[in-house]
């Protein structure tokens, strides 16, 4: 990252030019990019991903003569959209706009906005500058499976179906960006990432957050954030998510691994550094997220932890909801999806006078 050999980055900006598929890491997590103005190599992305072909890509900038190219529009939300880039760009940040007829309806399904991001990671503006090209992207991970936020998850999905990968080692942030739609009536934020509505609405007046902890979308009902119809982020093995207050909750769930032990499942726990205690005597694989208190760090563990389940072959995951704010957003969201949509509430237990116990 700190030491880039320029050209490796030239070599892959020839093969992003002459339409080819680039795997390359980003703060947030790693992308599988092709030119977005190509849309040929736009199409490929879905063929090596097996992406829904109505999940629109994020299309990434390396500074704002691109993003006159890429968007198309005018009075307030170009006012809004100069505002928020000076807040948060480079960063992990991508803002829906209206999108200019230069970019190839693919990279939007149809849609007539486009998702943009100026990633601050220093790889990954090498090879959009030297490209010359803004470049559209998805996670490099294959549809549905967690997002790959080390080379080595990257290398286990795409291998063979891209033509170079890049590594850069393990990325920061490790849950995708947050995607914040100003082209709306209501500016709202699609999906949470690591910059939080707090946040946006210190730049912006109003703003409000798609409740995503709703049932899922009939597939031909038309979603504002595409990528949220979908069981996503998920490892093959089944995710059960579980909120309470500790230990109770610790409890509970031990219960639980008891009964899916019985009936012959290999099981996993997510748990957290002050949580991992209560799960000594577990027979399976348990992970910590990190600190119940540390939400960055949590979500920079949590697609590689699911990641782990799998490469242990665990058939069940139990997972400790992690408090909201900040980050926890954000990894929450992404549970909740890998889990399918739902979460276990668990009833604290009081004695007679009303104390927790
Ligand atoms: P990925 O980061 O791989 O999940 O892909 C980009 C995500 O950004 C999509 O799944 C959508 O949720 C969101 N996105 C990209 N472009 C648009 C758009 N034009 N409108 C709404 N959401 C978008
Ligand atoms: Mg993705």
């Amino acid at each position: 990252r700190n030491n880039i050999d320029m050209k490796d980055i030239a070599y892959c900006a020839d093969v992003i030019r002459n339409g080819g598929l680039v795997c390359f890491p980003t703060e947030t997590v790693y992308g599988l990019g092709a030119s977005a103005f190509n849309s040929e190599a736009v199409k490929n992305i879905y063929k090596a991903k097996g992406r829904p072909a109505d999940n629109p890509l994020i299309v990434h900038i390396s500074d704002y003569k691109m993003l006159e190219l890429v968007t198309d529009c005018d009075g307030e939300q170009r006012n809004v959209l100069n505002k928020l880039a000076e807040a948060f760009w480079p960063g992990p940040l991508t803002l829906i706009s209206h999108r200019d007829d230069a970019v190839p309806a693919e990279v939007s399904c149809g849609l007539d906005t486009v998702g943009i991001r100026f990633p601050s990671h220093p790889i990954a503006r090498a090879l959009i500058e030297a490209a010359g090209v803004p470049i559209a992207a998805p996670s490099a991970n294959l549809s549905g499976k967690p997002s790959p936020t080390r080379a080595e998850h990257v290398i286990e999905d795409m291998m063979g179906r891209v033509d170079v990968i890049i590594d850069g080692g393990n990325c920061d942030v490790g849950v995708e960006s947050t995607v914040f739609d100003i082209a709306g009536t209501k500016m709202s934020v699609l999906r949470p990432g690591a910059v939080t509505l707090e946040q946006l609405l210190s730049v912006v007046n109003t703003a409000d957050e798609l409740d995503w902890m709703k049932p899922h979308m009939d597939s031909d009902e038309k979603p504002r954030s595409p990528g949220l119809k979908y069981r996503h982020y998920a490892p093959n093995a089944t995710v059960n998510i579980y909120d309470g207050v500790r230990p109770n909750l610790s409890n509970y769930i031990i219960e639980e691994i008891k009964n899916a032990k019985r009936q012959g499942f290999s099981v996993g726990v997510l748990a957290t550094d002050e949580s991992i205690c209560y799960y000594k005597e577990v027979d399976g694989v348990v992970l910590s997220l990190g600190s119940l208190e540390d939400s960055l760090q949590q979500a920079s563990n949590l697609f590689h932890c699911l990641r782990r389940f799998d490469d242990m072959g665990v058939d069940m995951v139990f997972a400790e909801a992690v408090p909201k704010g900040g980050a926890g957003d954000a990894v929450m969201n992404r549970l909740y999806r890998a889990a399918g949509g739902k979460i276990v509430t668990v009833e604290t237990a009081r004695d007679s006078e009303g104390h927790i116990c």
